[in-house]
Order: structure tokens, then sequence, then C-alpha cells
């Protein structure tokens, strides 16, 4: 948009640039105010070149920062191409210092991580042209420096001089109108401060171009088309053709001439806020590219503050990952364990010193009392040592189950015959898998037949059941590492009494109304027995809340690792700001205005929390497996995980980074510059 300002057509020759009217300055220094200028009068016009003399701390430089839209005056009036500086905002005035105005500093003010060409085009990056026009643009400014051979140089791989020609190509790359220079010869010696002059001479007498060029030297002074020197706080007129100065009390008003080449009048805030709307995409481009040069450096300093960021993302993308993989396991078994079946479970009670259980008839009556019921099995569990041939096998515990047990449980035969209820109190087994693998390992050519030692006695293996992953069927049961007797059987030796049945809901009926019949079944036939019916879902609501516990554990490690990773990036980007201060005054110098220093800062700050989330990622997935590992889960890469571990490292960066970006881009440019 700034090309906005510079596609008007030249204002005539002889009109004036820049017109100061009674300008005032003072400074309050506790009680006392401090008058640096008082009542300066200048008009500038187009092509001419005006030094300015004076001592050290007689206020050239303050005269030129309100000069340039920097500062601003006390008291008195500033026009810029015809337009009263004071009624512009901060913005207006950042565009109007690109479009209009190049600095050219003392100490050159280049962006050491810059290359030549880069430093060029720093002012054409606010201006949001296409990235061609700024690469020609700035390689054109340079060349025409006479710094052709040197575009790709860094300014530590230049000379003094050769710094202050690329500040110059700077200064001059967006075509201003004005030129400003504050004492740019002061650092160099003679011979080179001689060159930079001839450039500046050409510039207003070829191109026009208004020159104004604090000095300590004659020579340089000498050159200029017109001389003035501060003294108490006035410019008076020094040169030889003092009496045609623009320096005069009458310098302030505007003559016809400047109106000639006033731009069009301010665009509506609607139009205005169109033409920000379309160069925002760009601007965000651009400073997303400076945030990413200045990155490289600061990524360095900042992995020990990274760490925070890395630990914390990490239990993101664990905690999100393990909960979509409870979420898939659980309904994984859900299908598997079948959304028709209840289980039962005697409470704990004594009646008379004794505790009561459930016995075979309660559930072997269930399926025929109680119409929702289809079919129903027991299950007694016991501890003992399953011993073959002088070897431990298994998980050291023994089934005691009826016969609908096996279908109901969804277990089915792989070898030989299932216990049934008419085996009895017969030491008959069947072997889960896993079991009759370590029977076959033990020299048997197939468990049939085999006898396994339990509860001190040998029970035969009639029966092999095929391998099935562990079910969540009372307490976790691991159907591969047990044996199942007949119920009886171990009733008889081990068991106390039955504490666990399953039932298969009828087709048509709803677990929660079979749930809701066999406890009012219980309470009818047996009133003194307390028994707790759990549907399937309930089952994988448990599950889900065992899962929610790892969750709720990441969660808050993730929290507290962000929060101190989100306070470490931040030290660091304040650490920052306070570094480059000399770059944030430089750029807001040549036209950034206060949002792009924020945005280039924040995109920096969620830059570099975003490479910490990449680590983060993969330290996450490391987690996630580690957990599903212990729980015995299947493990998969989630890729919502990921994105939520890639936008949350992205927020933390963007919250912790808004208040350094801030505190940068009210940075008042003037002081860092001073620097
Ligand atoms: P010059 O460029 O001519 O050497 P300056 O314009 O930098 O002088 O400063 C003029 C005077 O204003 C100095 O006396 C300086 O101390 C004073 N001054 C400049 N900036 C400030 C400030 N922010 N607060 C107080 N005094 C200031
Ligand atoms: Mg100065």
């Amino acid at each position: 948009m700034g090309d906005r300002l510079r596609k008007e057509p030249a204002p005539e020759r002889g009109g004036a640039v820049l017109r100061l009217r009674q300008v005032h300055k003072s400074y309050r220094l506790g009680p006392v105010s401090v008058d640096v200028l008082s009542g300066v009068s200048l008009a500038v016009r187009e092509g001419e070149l005006v030094s300015i003399m004076g001592p050290s701390g007689c206020g050239k430089s303050t005269l030129m920062n309100i000069s340039g839209l920097l500062d601003r005056p006390t008291s008195g009036a500033c026009h810029l191409r015809g337009r009263d500086v004071a009624e512009m905002s901060d913005d207006e005035r950042a565009e109007m210092r690109n479009a209009h105005i190049g600095f050219v500093f003392q100490s050159f003010h280049l962006l050491p991580r810059l290359t030549a060409a880069r430093n060029v085009a720093l002012p054409l990056v606010y201006r949001g042209l296409s990235e061609a026009a700024i690469q020609k643009r700035a390689r054109d400014a340079l060349d025409r420096v006479g710094m052709a051979d040197r575009h790709e140089h860094l300014p530590s791989q230049l000379s003094g001089g050769q710094q202050q020609r690329v500040a110059v190509a700077r200064a001059l790359v967006g075509e201003p109108a004005m030129l400003l220079a504050d004492e740019p010869t002061g650092a160099l010696d003679p011979a080179t401060g001689d060159e930079i002059m001839t450039m500046f001479e050409t510039l207003s007498v070829a191109q026009g171009v208004a020159v104004v060029v604090v000095t300590h030297s004659a020579e340089v002074a000498a050159r200029s088309h017109r001389q003035t020197c501060m003294t108490q706080g006035v410019l008076v007129e020094t040169g030889a053709d003092a009496a045609s100065a623009g320096v005069d009390a009458t310098a302030g008003a505007m003559s016809q001439s400047d109106r000639g080449s006033l731009p069009p009048p301010v665009p509506s805030r609607l139009v205005a806020r169109a033409a920000r709307g379309t160069a925002s995409a760009a601007r965000l481009r651009f400073n997303a590219r400076e945030a990413a040069v200045s990155l490289r450096s600061v990524l360095a300093r900042s992995a020990l503050a990274l760490v925070g960021i890395v630990v914390g993302i990490g239990a993101v993308i664990a905690m999100v990952s393990t909960g979509e993989i409870v979420k898939e396991e659980s309904l994984r078994q859900f299908r598997e364990l079948g959304t028709d079946i209840v289980r039962i479970q005697r409470q704990f009670a004594r009646v008379r010193g004794r505790v009561l259980q459930m016995n075979l008839a309660d559930v072997n009556g269930l399926a025929s009392s109680v119409p929702a019921i289809e079919a129903a099995a027991a299950a007694v569990d016991a501890n003992t040592q399953i011993r073959y041939r002088g070897r431990d096998l298994g998980q050291d515990i023994a089934f005691g189950v009826t016969g609908d047990f096996f279908h109901l449980s969804k277990l089915s035969l792989a070898e030989g015959r299932l216990v049934s209820d008419l085996d009895r109190h017969r030491f008959y087994c069947v072997a889960g898998a896993g079991i009759a693998r370590a029977i076959r390992d033990a020299g048997a050519v197939s468990p049939l037949g085999e006898r396994v030692r339990v509860f001190g006695r040998l029970c035969t293996v009639v029966g092999v059941l095929e391998s099935v992953p562990p079910l969540a069927v009372g307490r976790q049961l691991v159907p591969d590492e047990a044996v199942f007797m007949p119920i009886e059987a171990v009733m008889r030796v081990g068991a106390v009494g039955i504490r666990d049945a399953i039932a298969q809901v009828r087709g048509d009926v709803e677990p929660e109304v079979a749930r809701r019949a066999v406890e009012a079944h219980f309470g009818r036939v047996r009133p003194n027995l307390r028994v707790s019916v759990t549907t399937a879902g309930q089952l994988i609501a448990r599950m889900r809340s065992q899962g929610q516990l790892f969750t709720l554990l990441l969660g808050a490690i993730a929290s507290i690792s962000l929060i101190v990773g989100g306070v470490g990036v931040m030290n660091v980007m304040l650490m920052s700001v306070r570094e480059r201060r000399a770059e944030i005054g430089l750029r807001r110098a040549i036209g950034a205005r206060r949002g792009d220093v924020r945005q280039q800062f924040v995109i920096e700050s969620a830059a570099l929390c975003l490479s910490g989330g990449v680590l983060g990622v993969a330290l996450g997935v490391a987690v996630a497996w580690g957990v599903c590992r212990f729980a015995g889960w299947p493990f998969s890469v989630s890729s919502t995980a990921i994105m939520v571990g890639v936008a949350v490292a992205t927020a933390v960066g963007v919250f912790f980074g808004l208040y350094p970006a801030h505190r940068a881009s009210r940075l008042d440019p003037i002081e860092a510059l001073r620097n």
C-alpha cells in the first residue's frame, strides 16, 4: 500500500517536501522541562541538499527524528508532502516513512544476520511488493551505490564505507521523496565520506530527492545547496544564499506549489481497511520470513527452554493417543464380548456368621425363570499351581465353569471336547492355548489325555481352546493361560462359592431391561443375597475410566510442562527483544508498523515452540507406545494426536509470545535506535 502512495504523479519541481513551522520540542526531566527545539522552521524542496551543523547535543537528531516522523513535536506543525503529520495515526506515519522517507544513520544500522541484498530489501518488505520485484529493486539499488559484487555479503564481511553504501542503498530503494542522513559520514574516513556525499548530490540533482544531512564536517556542509546551523534551539541559515532560504518564520505557510503535489485525500476508513485486508496476507508472509531468519540464532540459545515444550507436547501426544487407543480397544472388547452379555456378581453379605453365596441352582435357574435371559453360566476361580512334569504352567488359576460358559464367553474349542455339566466333579479340564503349548513344549505329542496336577491332584486334559486375546470378563481373564474344569470339581476342592456368573440376554431385549429383571429375580428368590448385575456397556465404561486415569495424569504433566516451557520461551523472547532493540528501531524507522513487529515476534515464538513440538511428537509417540505395552493394548499412532500436538505447540508459542511481542512493538524507535 506504500506503493499506492508512491504511484502518484511526482510533485512539480520546487514543491516543498518537508515543512516545519515553529517546531518546539522539550523534554521533561523530573520537575524541569528542557527545551531542545524552540521554534524551528524549515522548508526543504525537491532536489535540495540541505546541511545542518551544530554542536553535539544541540538537537540535530531530535529535529531529524521529527522530520522523519519518528518523533512528535511538543508544538508546531510538520507537513510532509503537504499532509499534516499531526493528524496521522501511528500506522499511517509508518506508511509515510516507508513510502516517502529514507534514513541513513551514522552507525549504519544494518541487520547483522541479513545479507546486503536482504538489508536493502527491507523497506520493500513492509510495502508488500512481490518477492521478484523486491529482489530486482534491491539489486538495482545496490548496483547504483557501487556494491554490485557484494550482494550476498553479510554486514560483518563489509568495511565501514561499504556498510554505509548498503545503508544508502536501503534508504533509496523505496525511491523516497526525502533522504534524512544523521551524521552519515561521521564514522567514515574523509575519502569514503566524500563518495557518500557524491551519491547524495546525484540523488538530489538527478532524481529530485530532498536530502537533509546532519554533519560536523565543514567540507561535507560546503557541498550542500543550503547550509544551516542549530543554535539555541533554532535553525539559522549560514550559507551564501541565505536570503532565498526556507528557514524563516514564513516557511511554514503552505505554498500553492506544495498543494499541487498533494497526495489524494486520505481514503475513507472503509477503503483503507479493504486495502489493508488484501495486503495483510502478504505482510504475514513477509513477517514470517523475517521471523524465520532470526529464529535460527534464537533456536540455538533456547534449547533448554524448549525442554518444557518437548515434554509437554510429548505428554499431549501420549494423552491423546492413549485416549484414542483405549476407545478403540474398549470398542473391540465390546464387540468381542458381545453387547448381549450381563455379568452377575454376588456382593458380600453375612447372615448368622455365614457368608452368603450364589449357588448352582440360582444360576442354572436364571434362564428358565427370567424371560429376558437366554442362557446363564457360572464360573469360579481358585488359585492353584498348574504343574506338568514338574513345571509350572500358566497363571496359577483354575476356573470351574458350567457348560454354557464357553459359549457365552465366546471361547471355542480347537481340539478334543469341552467339559460339561455331565462331568460333575470329575477331574477333567480344558486347557487354554498357552497351557496346551506349554504341555507340548514339555514333550507331550498332544495335550489331550495328558494329566496336569491341580489342587494337588491329577486332572486329565480333555480339550484345548483356540487362542484368544485377554477378556475383561470378571477380573481380567487370560483364557490362554488358564485351565477350565467342571464347576463342581473346583468347588469341592478350592472355591468357596459362586461369586461370578454371566448371562446372555435375549436378542429382542435391551441389556438394561434384562439387568433389572435379573436383579428383581434375585431380590425375589434370594432376598438376603445381594448381587450386582452389570451390562457389557457398563464394563466398557469402567474400562474407559481406567483409561481416563492415564489421560488425567498425562494431562497434568502436559499442562505443567507447557506452562514451564511457555514461560521459558517467553523469557527467551524477552531477552531477544532486549538484544534486538536496534533492529526493532530500524524496522520501525523504515516503515514497519507496530503490528508488523508484533506479528514477527509472535511468529518467532510460535515457530520456536513448534520446533519443540516436533520433538515432543516423537517423544509422545514413544510414551504412548510404552503405555500401550504396559496396559496390554494394541498400539497405533493417531493422526489426531499429532495434529493436536502441533496445534497446542503453536498455541503455546502464540500465547507466551504475545507479551514479548507487545513489548517489542511498543518500543520507542528513537530510544531503540539510540544505543
Ligand atoms: P544532537 O543530535 O544534536 O547531538 P540530540 O538531538 O540527540 O542532539 O539531543 C538534543 C538534546 O536533547 C540533548 O541534550 C539530549 O540530552 C536531549 N534529549 C534527547 N532525547 C532525550 C530524551 N528522550 N529525554 C531527555 N532528553 C533528551
Ligand atoms: Mg545526533
